[in-house]
């Protein structure tokens, strides 16, 4: 069978964590650079149905697609990295492959036949896998298999990967990531795991085409012939994935060890012209080389675990290259701060942002925290509950309401300002159920959003239950803050700005989701300008 989109199938080895999403977006970077119209997708073999309703602890954060799909963060590095956003096919897992075939089973569709994990389950996988390819759209789809090969709960997609490879022979390849770990007692690099964990893949009737080897020191020529040798790889298929300053390294450390290259061959795929890298190199070098610094401080209940706002960490990172400064993000918790120490906590920072959030935990350190940049004047940026603590604090500190709550935490609260939106009322089910996705927003001309964005007509991703409530909105506007962004078709108040204030901005809705290194986020690039002016 010949097709004309070609399949990538990137598996892990040996350990988790060794940055299969990274190196698949390099790789995907420098095949798009060469004129490849590449996508990616991520197979998470747990049995959830989207990361949606996972705690942040357990998965980091939950990335959100413009059509509305909870995904895994890895979809972040994918859109970040290639500047092209991806959708609900791009992120598939377990739950989502065995609620659609019992959903079949329902209907009749298998005809009485037993239903089982091959090939049932291992058709359903395939059919996601080609469900990309299918639209024509792309000529290569890189498949990121989630966990470690030898997981049970991978197996049933590396046998899938196993079938594609035999039906579609020429048209697919396996990259297989292992670790290649440096002893120091022995002072030297073993390749012993390297050489089990290709063994256990072929047991699976998989034998990968490529190996990238995650090491701390350089792989020699030795050490390559070695592992070329015992795992059947041809030597430059071997490649060295050397531990890198930052992953917006990794696609130039990828280039420089031909990756792209011997894939596109034994894709037979005519190399094209050399990747042109140039406004990425920009990026990287003004990232290296900032000219001065600042301190935003990220006030939110999940710290201890920076996945939990991946987007918004690399956000910053991309909003200070464009502005040739390096932001320093100091991590402080949100149950730690309260009125008495507000002042001390937050008092040398430059920038504030109050991260998004669900539930009660932390939410009276991020109203303090809301007040303390408001009163004396610092940048701030509140991003979903945020943006609904910065609404509370103005409700109860300037209009005078100290009852002020979201319906989120006090159901029956006296001045609700945040309230559920009536259509998620009746919703019982917690999965997939939220405002998800894009949708527009009308902005003020001449306000700090307008000016940031440079234009009056945007549209930014959700992920919320609760929303602004607009009978309060006459109240707040006439005292100084102002609904600076609205839905054009509902009304629902999405932005919201403090007059008389340098640059305080709230958004409904999530602008981390949408920054990439080549489209820094405008809000993010303004915000970081803003805290640039107020340094201490
Ligand atoms: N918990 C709030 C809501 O559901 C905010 C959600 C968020 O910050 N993403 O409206």
């Amino acid at each position: 069978m010949s097709n004309s989109t070609k399949y990538v199938f990137v598996t892990g080895g040996v350990a988790s964590s060794l940055g299969k999403g990274i190196i698949s977006a390099s790789l995907a970077k420098l095949l798009q650079a060469r004129g490849y119209s590449t996508t990616i997708q991520k197979l998470d073999p747990y049995i959830n149905v989207d990361p949606g309703t996972l705690n942040p602890y357990e998965h980091g954060e939950c990335f959100v697609t413009d059509d509305g799909a909870e995904t895994d963060l890895d979809l972040g590095h994918y859109e970040r990295f290639l500047n092209v956003p991806t959708s609900q096919a791009n992120n598939v897992t377990t739950g989502k492959i065995y609620q659609s075939v019992i959903e079949k089973e329902r209907r009749g569709e298998f005809l009485g036949k037993t239903v089982q994990i091959i090939p049932h389950i291992t058709n359903e996988i395939k059919e996601r896998i080609q469900l990309l390819g299918e639209k024509g759209t792309y000529d290569i789809v890189i498949t990121e298999i989630g966990g470690t090969v030898g997981d049970i709960e991978s197996l049933p997609y590396v046998e899938a990967v196993r079938q594609m490879r035999w039906e579609m022979e020429d048209d697919c390849i396996v990259i297989h990531l292992t670790l290649v770990p440096y002893l120091a007692a022995a002072g030297e690099l073993k390749t012993k795991p390297t050489q089990h964990s290709v063994k256990q893949l072929l047991e699976l009737g998989v034998q990968p085409d490529i190996l990238c080897c995650r090491t701390e020191h350089e792989l020699d020529l030795n050490l390559r012939r070695k592992i070329a040798k015992f795992c059947n790889v041809s030597m430059n298929a071997v490649i060295e994935a050397r531990d890198a300053d930052t992953i917006y390294d990794v696609p130039l450390l990828m280039q420089s060890e031909e990756l792209d290259k011997v894939v596109l061959e034994k894709l037979s795929l005519p190399t094209k012209s050399v990747p042109n890298l140039d406004q990425w190199n920009e990026f990287v070098d003004r990232l290296k080389n900032p000219k001065s610094e600042v301190e935003i401080g990220l006030i939110g209940k999940y710290v201890e675990l920076k996945d939990a706002y991946k987007s918004i960490s690399e956000s910053f990172i991309q909003a200070g290259a464009s502005n040739e400064v390096k932001v320093n993000v100091k991590w402080i918790h949100s149950e730690k701060i309260n009125r008495d120490n507000a002042d001390d906590l937050l008092v040398d920072l430059d920038g504030i942002l109050v991260a998004p959030g669900f539930g009660s935990r932390g939410i009276s350190g991020k109203i303090e925290t809301v007040r303390f940049a408001r009163e004396n004047k610092v940048p701030f940026l509140g991003i979903c509950l945020g943006m609904q603590c910065a609404v509370i604090e103005f409700a109860r500190n300037v209009l005078n309401l100290p009852e002020a709550h979201t319906t989120e935490i006090v159901e029956d609260c006296k001045s609700p300002v945040i309230n559920m939106m009536e259509e998620q009322k009746n919703i019982s089910n917690l999965g997939g159920t939220m405002r998800l996705g894009a949708y527009e927003c009308q902005l003020t001309t001449g306000s700090n959003v307008s000016e940031a964005y440079n234009s009056d007509k945007i549209s930014e991703r959700h992920r919320h239950r609760f929303e602004f409530n607009n009978e309060y909105l006459e109240q707040f506007e006439q005292n100084g803050m102002k609904a600076t962004g609205k839905n054009p078709h509902t009304g629902l108040v999405e932005v919201v700005e403090v007059e008389d204030h340098p640059w305080f901005v709230g958004t409904q809705f999530h602008p981390e989701y949408k920054s990439t290194v080549v489209n820094p986020h405008p809000l993010f690039v303004a915000f970081v300008k803003a805290a640039v002016s107020n340094k201490k």
